[in-house]
């Protein structure tokens, strides 16, 4: 069956972000987290879709995957 989901819109405050990664395992503080945040390394954009915690790439390497909205530049929390 086809699913179409709509991407949750309102951006993830730092502690949110936080909590996203810890699902995972990560262990960063709001400080690091405030760090490690930066705009998309190939084309500046600033917008990251996160990826669902039950997403084949998420389940496979263990990170809290994410991509640039304009380019799909993978990164990850
Ligand atoms: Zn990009």
């Amino acid at each position: 069956m086809v699913k179409i989901l709509k991407v949750k819109e309102r951006p993830l405050s730092l502690s949110e972000l936080v909590h996203e990664a810890s699902l995972v395992g990560g262990r960063l503080t709001e400080e690091e987290m405030k760090k490690r945040i930066e705009p998309c390394p190939k084309c500046g954009c600033q917008t990251w879709i996160l990826l669902p915690i039950h997403s084949k790439p998420v389940k496979e390497g263990g990170k809290r995957y994410m991509h640039c909205q304009d380019c799909c530049y993978p990164s990850h929390l």
